[in-house]
């Protein structure tokens, strides 16, 4: 971090100015010239708030070097995280494809989405149980019952789990029940959750927010990390802008940005980016090109009569063909699907 004072600082500001820091143990090395006084803080300087240094009297401007995050950040840990849910490996050289519906709406419903998944090569089930919906006259979920399907669905076929977690009291059945816990774009900045979800050692699948920069995201991830829980997957699902075509923006260059920043795993949704269903296999490819660790897909044996996003759903049979086109490419760019 680097600190610019005021020309005019009177001595006394600077002497309190040095404490401030060295107090904290930080080391103050002074590179000031004739006209510019400045000085470079040494130290963990992720703990320190810039807000808070310009209260300090005699302060004109604080640079920060260094990423606000420690855990998350690629300095920290230069080797790529790779995050084993139950013996499937995400990160590293693996493309894995977790697919199913947006919402289990039935005990055959699921199972036989995830026969069909299975048979075309994704290695994990979706399906959302509690539903955090924009209006509360809409469906919710199947709530419990859901959960209880999804492993219905995954004794079937033995495919792990993945389902979005909306609030900390249901923390202790997710970890018995669920092998990914899913935090929401809408329940990024949960900090309370994100806390809770720290304290386990369940890989969890954090969503960007709707509005959130990568900076935030990974601010977000490093809340769960240093809690002490490494298995942290992050999914970009498309951001808010001005385009209304579209359900939702995919920013496809956060994974090069993550990859640049980051060493956590980074899988995109193409399903919640487009809201169009035509859409999802052309996002996959770009998906799988640019260099993510996976896809969450929206698949629905009905989706025009689905309880929630048929529109971006794909059928079966159009995830089959989108699998076998991403099974082609995936050695051409060094990846395992
Ligand atoms: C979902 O995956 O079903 C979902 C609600 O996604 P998001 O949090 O990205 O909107
Ligand atoms: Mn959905």
């Amino acid at each position: 971090m680097i600190i610019r004072a005021k020309q005019n600082i009177t001595e006394s500001e600077l002497k309190n100015l040095k404490e401030y820091f060295t107090s904290k143990n930080f080391q103050l090395i002074d590179a000031s010239s004739e006209n510019v006084k400045v000085f470079g803080i040494i130290g963990d300087t992720s703990k320190l708030i810039e807000q808070d240094i310009y209260t300090i009297p005699g302060v004109e401007a604080v640079t920060r070097i260094q990423a606000p995050y420690k855990k998350a950040s690629k300095e920290f840990h230069p080797e790529p995280t790779i995050v084993d849910v139950n013996g499937v490996k995400i990160g590293g050289d693996n493309f894995v494809v977790i697919a199913g519906p947006c919402s289990v709406e039935s005990k055959e419903q699921i199972i036989s989405i995830a026969e069909e998944v299975k048979k075309s090569g994704a290695k994990i089930l979706r399906g959302g149980a509690f539903k955090p919906r924009t209006s509360p006259y809409a469906f919710q979920g199947l709530e419990a019952e859901g959960l209880d399907l999804l492993l219905e669905a995954k004794k079937a076929t033995g495919l792990p789990i993945i389902t979005e977690i909306m609030s900390e009291d249901m923390i202790d059945r997710y970890v018995k029940d669920v092998d990914i816990i899913q935090v929401g774009a809408r329940n990024m900045q949960n900090f309370h959750l994100l806390k809770a979800l720290g304290k386990t050692k369940k890989p969890i699948l954090l969503k960007r927010g709707l509005s959130a920069t990568i900076e935030e995201w990974l601010m977000a991830a490093e809340y769960i990390l240093a809690g002490g829980n490494p298995n942290v997957i992050l999914c970009e699902r498309g951001i808010r802008t001005f385009e209304k075509y579209t359900r939702n923006t995919l920013d496809i260059s956060a994974v090069l940005a993550v990859k640049e920043l980051s060493h956590l795993p980074v899988i995109i949704d193409p399903s919640h980016s487009g809201g169009r269903w035509a859409m999802v296999p052309g996002l996959s490819k770009a998906s799988l090109a640019v260099g993510a660790d996976g896809l969450i897909v929206e698949v629905h044996n009905d989706p025009e009569h689905a309880l929630c996003d048929g529109a971006q759903s794909l059928k079966p049979k159009k995830f089959d063909e989108m699998m076998g086109v991403l099974k082609q490419i995936a050695p051409i760019v060094g990846k395992k699907i």
